[in-house]
């Protein structure tokens, strides 16, 4: 299964993400490459594989040209991540890095855009902090500080959860700037170099591997040109962003899907009991049907949304519910595929040794960030006059 004979892509695109499988093949295409790349499946990302995946002009694909991308959009992008999961290419800030060039995209200045997008365009990574320790699905609670200072800004605080910030050049921050009548007002997002004095970054050990940080600022200061967009408009530009973060989302958890159902499709071929392939017996040949279904299910839900996101015709609650829809479909399909692959191969799905586990350890977070999948059900419901 795949999207190479779908008419839903343009024969410029499908070449586009054969040209990124055939890179995640070459490059991380062994359990032996992969653990190299990844000090044993501990980091998720590989800042030797980014760097390559950006000089091969694979990794800028929805950046504009005029700052080192190719000019591709909504699409490039979740079939550049479902290739990049389907491969398991340890890749990780390149998600980051698209999520911060969206935002710089729709909102910096012509001087911001030209430095930012061209340092993504050629293999920085960048990282986005939200969430705060009391501010994770209440996103507007942050109360990490920017004061205005002279010609600038003294930033206290502390951030969490900061998906690859220890790999990153520069990270974008959201940061309380003011209080006003509304808490969605007075957030202002401000670029902070990764090596900024007073700034220290901690890792978070998780069942994902080495992926997230806390951060901690200490008068860490920022020049008044680092504010991106508005002061104090924020909100407005995390929320402009959302559509398109959780359809990519939505593509990293159906590439995992694919692989892990390919990896388990290997499995229950090869492994016999009682004299037959444990594929061929009724209990598990309909589970594999089962969720085969559910995956062209998902992946048809996921790009015919993120093909009317990127048209854009559609009124906007209908744009956000069938998002939210897609997200929440896509991500709990995944880990259900990995929880039936574990099962079907009985001890062997649980052995660190065979990829399984390792798909069901990470299908768990993408149900969390990008708004939980109760977030989401919150908002398809509200969408539907339900409050
Ligand atoms: C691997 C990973 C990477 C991440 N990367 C980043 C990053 O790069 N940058 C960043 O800023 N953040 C990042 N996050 C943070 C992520 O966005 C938050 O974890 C998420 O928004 C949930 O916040 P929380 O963890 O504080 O949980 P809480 O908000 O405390 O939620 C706990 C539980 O309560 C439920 N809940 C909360 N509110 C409601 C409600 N109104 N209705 C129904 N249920 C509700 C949640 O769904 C959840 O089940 C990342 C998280 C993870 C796990």
């Amino acid at each position: 299964m795949s999207n190479s004979g779908s008419s839903r892509f343009s024969s410029e695109q499908v070449e586009y993400a054969h040209a990124v499988r055939a890179f995640c093949n070459r490059e991380a295409g062994t359990r032996e490459q992969r653990d190299a790349l990844t000090d044993n499946g501990r980091e998720c990302h590989s800042p030797e594989l980014h760097q390559k995946f950006a000089d091969a002009g694979l990794l800028a694909v929805s950046i504009p040209e005029e700052y080192g991308g190719s000019g591709g959009g909504l699409v490039e992008q979740c079939l550049m991540f479902e290739e990049i999961f389907r491969g398991l290419a340890p890749l990780h800030g390149a998600g980051t890095s698209h999520t911060v060039a969206g935002i710089y995209k729709k909102f910096a200045n012509e001087e911001q855009k030209k430095d930012a997008l061209a340092a993504i365009s050629s293999g920085t990574v960048m990282s986005i902090s939200i969430s705060e320790p009391e501010a994770g699905s209440d996103a507007a609670n942050i109360s990490c500080k920017a004061e205005k200072v002279d010609q600038g800004y003294r930033i206290t605080g502390q951030k969490t959860w900061c998906s690859d910030a220890q790999f990153a050049g520069r990270i974008l921050l959201v940061a309380r700037t003011s209080r006003g009548e509304k808490r969605h007002d007075g957030l202002t997002m401000l670029e902070v170099p990764a090596g900024s004095e007073g700034l220290d970054i901690n890792p978070i050990s998780t069942m994902g591997g080495r992926e997230v940080n806390d951060l901690f600022f200490t008068d860490v200061l920022v020049p008044d040109s680092a504010v991106v967009g508005e002061a104090g408009g924020a909100w407005k530009q995390v929320m402009a962003g959302l559509n398109g973060e959780r359809l990519v989302c939505a593509a990293q958890a159906l590439g995992s899907a694919q692989r892990t159902f390919d990896d388990l499709l290997d499995y229950v071929k090869e492994r016999k009991q009682f004299g037959q392939p444990i594929g061929t017996f009724q209990a598990l040949r309909h589970r594999i049907a089962d969720i085969a279904i559910e995956i062209e299910a998902a992946r048809a839900l996921t790009y015919d949304t993120v093909l009317l996101v990127e048209k854009g015709t559609a009124p906007a609650d209908e744009l956000v519910r069938r998002t939210s829809m897609a997200k929440v479909k896509m991500t709990e399909v995944a880990k259900k595929v990995a929880l039936e692959g574990v099962q079907m191969m009985g001890g062997y799905g649980y052995a660190t040794e065979y990829g399984m586990e390792s798909h069901l350890r990470h299908s768990i977070a993408p149900t969390i960030y990008a708004g939980t999948n109760e977030v989401q059900r919150e908002i398809i419901s509200s969408t539907f006059g339900l409050r």
